[in-house]
């Protein structure tokens, strides 16, 4: 596989050297729409029309610009993922419907038989299920490792790799890996390195500038930012996205341009709400360190984190989403959530409203008891998606819950 995918832009713009705050609201925001609209219309659309047919030849083989049919590309959706190129410093982008639409897709843009993928045990519920059911029944064989044994992981790679696959920080266990140096033994294999953005952000972590090929994101969560549109979004060279591309046209599970709109308008504010919702995260970690029914506490800005360092040295901020084990396992989560005040229980994240679900219905609801315990899940594991509300509000409500029990 052809290893030299660059990311580097051509030229540099006005908007490439301005904060990422500023970027997230005009990145990728084209001008001249109809009415003089500030916004960036959604073009509700499935098709354009022409009328000289020389012309509709031209765009529809790619020779001239221009929209065909909505499926294979869409002017918000393009806006979109122009937004995405600027935040995630990728030449290209291709939107999805979902984020596992787009992790399905990447891997079996790259995947076939008799290939090899390194991963490990931790990694989104679904995206498990497709290294454990999908991909080997298409005869790729799947390796999972221990989450952060590195070496573990180098060994592996070391006998053969065609596809690395890293999600860090980890959903829900919080886990995080060293991404600069796995992509480096991954690509001495000659294999293209993938990693699941969703739970950093563009923000907090930049992979395609640490090694990786392929950054990809659920746009559900952080990016849309409101719990009312999914999506998903995957970024890198355009010889990479091309392939992506041409695998989205054909297999179809293309974004609708109303989502496209919702989650570029939630982007615009995503630098503001991640600031607020980390330093709530952190503040929620450090009270539940002191809270004598908590087992253990995973955030990585803690410094006891078994992740800190690489997290301090990789990313610039460590993220909204808390998790932490309680004793007395589901019968005591059963007991705790309900008395929550300021919070859905709900199986979602990356809101403005604060979410804390257990692993059983949320990241892992696809698997087994069996399963999420050889995961290293236990049933006493709750994930809190810090959101936007005011910090002590959320301790308040959270120390209020504990002193009910
Ligand atoms: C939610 C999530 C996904 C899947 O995204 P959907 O939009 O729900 O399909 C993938 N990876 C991570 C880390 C997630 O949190």
């Amino acid at each position: 596989m052809d290893n030299q995918h660059s990311n580097e832009p051509n030229q540099t713009n006005a908007i490439d050297t301005v904060g990422v705050g500023t970027q997230a609201v005009w990145g990728g925001e084209t001008e001249g729409h109809p009415y003089r609209a500030t916004q960036t219309p959604i073009v509700a659309s499935a098709a354009y029309g022409y009328e000289d047919i020389d012309e509709w030849y031209d765009v529809a083989l790619g020779k001239a610009p221009g929209f065909i049919y909505s499926r294979m590309s869409n002017p918000t959706v393009e806006v979109l993922e122009a937004k995405l190129c600027q935040l995630e410093r990728a030449e290209s982008a291709v939107a999805f419907s979902t984020g596992m639409a787009v992790i399905s897709s990447v891997l079996y843009t790259f995947l076939s038989h008799g290939m090899r993928v390194v991963s490990t045990k931790d990694s989104y519920g679904g995206t498990n299920k497709i290294f454990e059911e999908f991909l080997p029944k298409m005869g790729v064989e799947v390796i999972l490792c221990e989450t952060q044994d590195h070496e573990a992981i180098e060994a592996e790679i070391a006998k053969g790799c065609d596809l690395l696959y890293l999600e860090t920080p980890t959903n829900p266990t919080l886990k995080v890996l060293d991404i600069k140096r796995l992509a480096a033994a991954a690509k001495a294999q000659g294999a293209i390195v993938v990693a699941d953005n969703t739970f950093a952000t563009p923000l907090n972590q930049s992979p395609l500038t640490l090694g990786v090929d392929v950054v990809l994101h659920s746009a559900t969560k952080f990016l849309s930012g409101h719990a009312d549109a999914m999506g998903g979004v995957a970024c890198g060279a355009e010889s990479l996205m091309s392939q992506v591309r041409h695998y989205r046209e054909i297999n179809g599970a293309s974004l609708d341009p109303f989502s496209a709109y919702l989650i570029i308008r939630g982007i615009k504010t995503l630098a503001l709400r991640m600031r607020q919702q980390q330093a709530s995260a952190m503040a929620l970690a450090e009270y539940l360190q002191t809270e004598p029914l908590v087992e253990a506490v995973n955030y990585p800005g803690l410094p006891t984190h078994t992740g800190h360092e690489i997290a301090k040295a990789q990313m610039k901020g460590f993220g909204a989403i808390v998790s932490f084990v309680l004793k007395g396992g589901m019968e005591t989560v059963t007991k705790l959530l309900p008395k929550l005040q300021f919070a859905h229980c709900a199986g979602n994240l990356g809101a403005v409203e604060t979410i804390y679900g257990p692993a059983r219905t949320t990241s892992h609801v696809e698997n087994t008891l069996e399963e999420r315990l050889a995961l290293g899940i236990s049933e006493g594991l709750v994930r809190i998606s810090v959101g936007i509300e005011d910090t002590e509000d959320l301790v308040a409500d959270l120390k209020q819950a504990f002193a009910s029990l």
